[in-house]
């Protein structure tokens, strides 16, 4: 037994070694400031923060120069709401408490550093070209005080380029030189652990109550298809780690399960990338694995929207931003509500409506029908998928679209234009995906179910199937497109 001199002589020692660790570190006081990695695993920045600073308090912003253009109803402040409410909860346990703020960060992350007097501020890096106005802003007012780093994918957009140090604007190559680099040291997948540091509580600003949280946002919680939290996201990692191995076969076809489906995760970062790589792939399946593939797409679109940060607006080939598209509004509206009469089309746009979630195949076959179909601006549709995906990323999605409607880096040629019925025959040979969103289809045969215009409509209303005829005709308007397009490259 320690007598009781030993003991506090004991503590003693104790407070010194903790006093002397304490010293050793750069920051007294730190800010965390998350953004799209609402994590503290697997944190580039969290990991840094812990490391070097005596405390860190966790903050978070809503953007109003973000958030002022959505929708009242948009789900995906929902989604946010329920990871921060989660990562609150994480961080109340380490003793500390999550800082809500909502402005323009320019003022908001600036006013609440200096007024709490803290002596750096660490955040994880965002390659969009507002979020790289809006952060360089804020290093320069901060100097010195300021610290990024890169955490949302693997290498920096500039690291992975051309001997001659352009960037890549082909996909292949590209990756190829990924995997070189990643051979070069690959304890960049390793796994960023948070150490122990003293997480600063006490957020004045914006209370936990959802009351407040969506009466001060104005917004209205709506219902999730998906559960948020990072919870979640590692449940669905776990799930998918047993279905990788059929990944590459079944990744196209439209069944529930036949891809990871960790994208919304992904892109509010509620799971690491590292986290994603090691969680899912063993050593020597991991090189040549389809699923490592997708993630390195992922990667190159972030590295063309860095490197082209006019590809927001613009199409990467500018000539292809001579097409004269139709741009009919009729054409549009029957698109975006799920109304054009093909049925794969339709089915696909009523599910992105309703869940905010698209299966990737579909993605690029309601894309190349909006602009080679019927004929409208990928710029139009590239919005209402911004508007619309809880996934919503700008660099994949505009990606897609210029992939899509082949007016980008390495995109599909134009005058290759994906059937509707094709697809549908092939992806969803059972009509089972359409008859879930286009119910009124349920009469129909597996054969009938891709073209019901065919069926006739005497014989339709027989059955008691409404349902629109199509808006265009795909031969006819095929055509059209290809003209179209000829006359803009030619
Ligand atoms: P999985 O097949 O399980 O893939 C795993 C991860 O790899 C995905 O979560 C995603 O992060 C990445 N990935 C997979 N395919 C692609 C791809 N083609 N391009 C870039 N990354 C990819 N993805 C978004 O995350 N946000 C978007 O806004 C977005 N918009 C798109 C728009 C169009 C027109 C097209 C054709 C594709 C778009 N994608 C977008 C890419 C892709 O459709 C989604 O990433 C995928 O459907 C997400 O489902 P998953 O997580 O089950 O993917």
């Amino acid at each position: 037994m320690l007598q009781a001199r030993q003991l506090l002589e004991l503590i003693d020692h104790l407070i010194q070694a903790e006093h002397i660790y304490l010293m050793g570190k750069k920051f007294k006081k730190s800010v965390l400031w998350l953004r799209r990695d609402l994590r503290l695993q697997d944190n580039m920045a969290a990991a840094k923060a812990s490391k070097e600073s005596d405390s860190v308090q966790v903050v978070f912003c809503f953007d109003q120069n973000i958030i002022s253009k959505l929708k009242k109803e948009d789900k995906r402040i929902t989604f946010i709401h329920g990871a921060l409410e989660e990562l609150n909860n994480e961080i109340n346990k380490l003793g500390g408490e999550l800082v809500i703020l909502y402005g323009d960060p320019k003022t908001e992350i600036i006013n609440f550093f200096s007024e709490g007097k803290f002596d750096a501020l660490y955040f994880n890096e965002d390659y969009e070209p507002y979020a790289l106005r809006r952060d360089n802003h804020i290093k320069k007012s901060l100097g010195q005080k300021a610290f990024s780093f890169t955490d949302q994918v693997i290498f920096h957009p500039a690291t992975v380029r051309k001997k001659d140090g352009t960037p890549y604007k082909v996909f292949t190559p590209f990756k190829n030189a990924w995997l070189e680099v990643l051979e070069t040291d690959r304890t960049v997948l390793d796994i960023k652990k948070i150490s122990s540091s003293h997480w600063l509580g006490k957020s004045e600003n914006f209370k936990f109550s959802e009351k407040n949280w969506f009466k001060t946002l104005e917004f209205q919680k709506q219902d999730l298809p998906i559960a948020t939290g990072r919870k979640a996201a590692l449940e669905i990692l776990k799930s998918f780690k047993k279905r990788v191995r059929t990944y590459e076969e079944t990744r196209n076809f439209l069944e529930v399960n036949s891809t990871s489906g960790l994208s919304p995760y992904i892109r509010h970062g509620l799971v690491g990338i590292r986290e994603i790589i090691k969680g899912t792939m063993s050593d020597n399946q991991f090189l040549s694995s389809t699923f490592l593939s997708e993630l390195i797409w992922r990667e190159f679109y972030q590295m063309i929207l860095f490197s082209f940060p006019q590809v927001e607006k613009a199409s990467f080939k500018p000539q292809y931003d001579k097409i004269n598209w139709h741009n009919g509004k009729k054409e549009l509206e029957a698109w975006k509500t799920g109304m054009t009469g093909f049925p794969i089309v339709d089915a696909a746009m009523r599910c992105l409506n309703e869940t905010g979630l698209m299966p990737n195949r579909l993605r690029m076959v309601t894309a190349s029908f909006l602009c080679k179909t019927l004929l409208v601006d990928w710029r139009k549709g590239e919005r209402y998928f911004a508007e619309k995906l809880l996934d919503f990323d700008l660099a994949s999605n505009s990606g897609g679209w210029q992939w899509s409607s082949s007016s980008g880096c390495d995109s599909q040629p134009y005058f290759r234009i994906f059937n509707p019925t094709a697809q549908s025959e092939r992806y969803d040979p059972e009509g089972k995906f359409i008859k879930k969103w286009c119910p009124e289809l349920a009469p129909l045969s597996k054969k009938d179910v891709h073209e019901p215009y065919k069926v006739g409509p005497l014989i339709l209303e027989s059955m008691g199937v409404t349902y629109p005829e199509p808006v265009v005709s795909y031969k006819s308007n095929r055509i059209k497109a290809l003209n179209m397009y000829k006359e803009a490259v030619k």
